[in-house]
């Protein structure tokens, strides 16, 4: 199996990018970890947060208290919940503006700080950069998310700077969750070397401008990470709310559908109609490009996150995956005439990233996968493993004829 060892409860291997161990029982480490939701006194653990978040609570409200960063989905609504409404912090909330919003994100995110009456800051780095960065990364890592995941790590940081606000306040640490890199009780904060070695891919803005000479400073300089002096000037520290609460997020999304107005919808490579409905890449040329690399896809982290809660069982899953592993990555169309390619050119960049360890060359531009790390490829989901997510939107939402205050203006 050119996967390597599965974990005998989830679906992760030991190939999993984040990296993972297997203990004697065959159990990973992500599931491991994830048996201390069960084991902690999270009540004990919500005193904590309160006991830490207390010194930068400012008496008067005449500054923020806080940053929370937040998109159109990713359970930014719950983490604005805990920070305002329980832990009674007054946030300062910023988002980077990926410019692959869908309509049905811009209406979360304006609902976000209208039902939570917050400010927000938002983050537009100049198109021209985003697309030639995105030009860049795209060819050479195989990846279209650098400037996203680089410009949503980066811009939180470079607020609490610019507005001296030491604390940042974040959702679930994706080490933790996906594979037990760290305990809940280490209570990890954010560090600049997490954000360069698994969020970029190893790769900081510094970094690209030695790589490619398409790329000049006035491109990269708003990605680059503040130094350390000026960190430790303000004092700046990054949180992550999954250390301190017990982290669901199918039932914090629902929670937020039924509370606050939150909205989902479906795709067709998930059954999570929750997670990423702010992106029309993220779900599909961005996940295609992540099964084409690493051999699984969004939809293994979905199931196996599932099954750790206990609301889906190992051959439930695997079949999910066979299901909505075969689907065609959506609106790829919009992506090549954003960045200006057109779909050969895109698949040619996408198979040269084709991992052999997992792919192999059936002729000339046909590619199959060597082992199936889930079912047998045949296998479709049936009606009872459909885990009953719910799709109370759609991407293209229209929020008929009324002012829209927050979004992308047109396309660019
Ligand atoms: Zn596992």
């Amino acid at each position: 199996m050119s996967h390597g060892q599965a974990c005998a409860r989830c679906l992760y291997t030991e190939r999993h990018p984040l990296g993972l161990t297997i203990d004697e029982e065959g159990i990973c480490s992500g599931c491991r970890i994830h048996e201390e939701k069960d084991q902690l006194d999270w009540n004990g653990r919500w005193r904590r947060l309160e006991a830490l978040v207390a010194p930068y609570r400012v008496p008067d409200g005449s500054v923020y208290d806080c940053i929370v960063p937040v998109s159109g989905a990713n359970d930014s609504h719950f983490i604005v919940h805990l920070v305002k409404e329980r832990l009674g912090l007054n946030p300062l909330l910023v988002s980077y503006n990926k410019y692959f919003n869908t309509p049905l994100g811009i209406r979360n995110l304006a609902n976000l700080r209208i039902r939570f009456n917050c400010d927000l800051l938002l983050q537009n780095v100049n198109p021209a950069s985003a697309k030639k960065i995105t030009r860049a990364t795209l060819r050479q890592f195989g990846s279209m998310y650098w400037h996203c995941l680089a410009g949503q790590t980066v811009f939180p940081v470079q607020t609490a700077v610019r507005y001296r606000i030491p604390l940042i306040i974040w959702g679930a640490h994706q080490g933790l969750e996906q594979v037990g890199m760290f305990s809940h009780e280490h209570e990890v904060e954010m560090t600049r070397r997490y954000r360069r070695d698994h969020d970029l891919m190893g790769h900081e803005a510094d970094d690209l401008l030695s790589i490619f000479d398409t790329l000049a400073e006035s491109d990269v300089w708003q990605y680059r990470y503040p130094d350390d002096d000026v960190l430790n000037s303000v004092g700046v520290r990054g949180i992550y709310l999954g250390n301190f609460v017990r982290w669901d997020p199918r039932r914090q999304h629902e929670q937020m559908i039924d509370t606050h107005g939150y909205q989902g919808a479906r795709f067709d490579r998930t059954f999570d109609t929750y997670d990423h409905v702010d992106c029309w890449n993220f779900m599909g040329i961005h996940d295609h490009l992540k099964l084409v690399k690493h051999g699984y896809s969004k939809v293994t982290d979905h199931c196996c996150r599932e099954i750790r809660h206990g609301r889906l069982t190992r051959d439930q899953a695997l079949r999910l995956v066979a299901e909505h592993t075969r689907a065609e990555p959506p609106y790829v169309d919009l992506f090549c005439e954003w960045l200006g390619v057109d779909r050969r050119a895109l698949q040619f960049i996408v198979d040269c990233h084709r991992n052999p360890e997992f792919w192999t060359e059936t002729e000339p531009g046909r590619w199959a996968p060597r082992a199936t790390m889930t079912a047998p490829g045949s296998e479709r989901a049936r009606p009872e493993d459909d885990p009953g997510f719910r799709a109370t939107s759609t991407l293209e939402f229209d929020s008929g004829r009324r002012y829209v205050t927050v979004g992308k203006g047109y396309p660019l």
